[in-house]
């Protein structure tokens, strides 16, 4: 069982020709209501690698909760730990895309942020039943702290994508096992600086490689149409992305991360957990849509040749 601790959003997008300017009225060409939030991604991503899992999240008292409810449930996934609060919006981020291809992002954490330190302190049971835990880096830095006292305590293995990279304390990075990054998360906690952008995966294998021990028990880096990288005490990998036409490549990362959890907590190694991961991202992005751009476990495995 995965057990990923994580934000639920509502991501609600218009798509327009322009961007409106100060006090200005446009009109969208289309609008859209999806699942969103890192937590909820990675949840469903790990889902549909078939791993059994649990989303502890919370949701607002408004009409956007029953939405992302109502996706989730129709996925098949839990919603046991999905707690609602009484006194917030559930998290939204509201998006515009122009027709240049730029976008902007509001996010408002709304009942994202009630999942507070001490909301964890009951949850230990259901953390204490997972092969694996998985947190990212939209929550409260000391919530994120907390869960990794509570996994550390029970001796349960923690996976964090530290997106956003927010400033989480060595010591608990020092126990994700894998701290899962992309090149610009990289960079920002000190894996990678000097390393040239768009530099191919075997400059940056290295840096990974001296980031096991250092930074984290072991790392991936996520380096987009490239691949990913990563390490551990067992040795060090360079996993290159297969050559697709993207169409959108929003939820990649989500995608890969949630993958990669799954087989992991399935007892694979590192190496075939990223082969596996690295296939999914390719085909996520050969699709519109964030979670609607998922594949099923049979295609990924099919896609990575295993
Ligand atoms: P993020 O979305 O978090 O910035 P990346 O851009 O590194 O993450 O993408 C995550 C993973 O998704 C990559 O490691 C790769 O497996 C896959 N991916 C992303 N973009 C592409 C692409 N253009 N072609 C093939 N695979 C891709």
């Amino acid at each position: 069982r995965v057990v990923v601790v994580g934000s639920l959003n509502v991501d609600a997008t218009s798509y327009v020709e322009r961007f409106p300017a100060p006090g200005e009225t446009v009109t969208s060409r289309a609008f859209r209501t999806a699942l969103g939030g890192k937590g909820a991604n990675q949840a469903v991503a790990a889902h549909l690698a078939g791993a059994e899992v649990d989303l502890v999240a919370r949701l607002g008292d408004d009409a956007n909760a029953a939405l992302a409810l109502g996706v989730l449930e129709r996925l098949g996934l839990a919603t046991a730990g999905i707690g609602q609060v009484a006194d917030a919006p559930t998290g939204v981020a509201q998006i515009t895309v122009a027709d240049s291809g730029e976008n902007t992002v509001i996010v408002t954490g709304g009942a994202n942020l009630a999942l507070d330190p001490e909301s964890l302190d009951t949850e230990r049971e259901r953390l204490a039943s997972a092969a694996l835990v998985l947190s990212q880096g939209e929550l409260p830095i000391a919530t994120i702290e907390r869960l990794v006292e509570h996994c550390a305590a029970l001796g349960v293995r923690l996976v964090v994508n530290l997106a956003p990279p927010v400033a989480v304390s060595a010591a608990a990075l020092a126990v994700c096992d894998p701290l899962v990054v992309n090149e610009h998360e990289a960079r920002a906690i000190g894996i990678g600086a000097e390393v040239a952008a768009g530099a191919p995966l075997d400059e940056w294998r290295p840096h990974a490689a001296s980031a096991v021990g250092r930074v984290a028990r072991s790392v991936v880096v996520t380096l987009g149409a490239a691949g990913a990288v990563g390490a551990s005490p067992e040795g060090d990998w360079a996993e290159p992305a297969p050559e697709v036409v993207a169409v959108d490549t929003t939820g990649a990362g989500d995608c890969f991360t949630g993958t990669l959890a799954a087989f992991l907590a399935e007892g694979r190694g590192l190496a075939e957990s990223m082969r596996i991961a690295v296939a999914a991202g390719a085909l996520a992005v050969q699709a519109r849509g964030t979670v609607d751009s998922y594949a099923p476990r049979a295609t990924v495995l099919a896609a990575a040749a295993l």
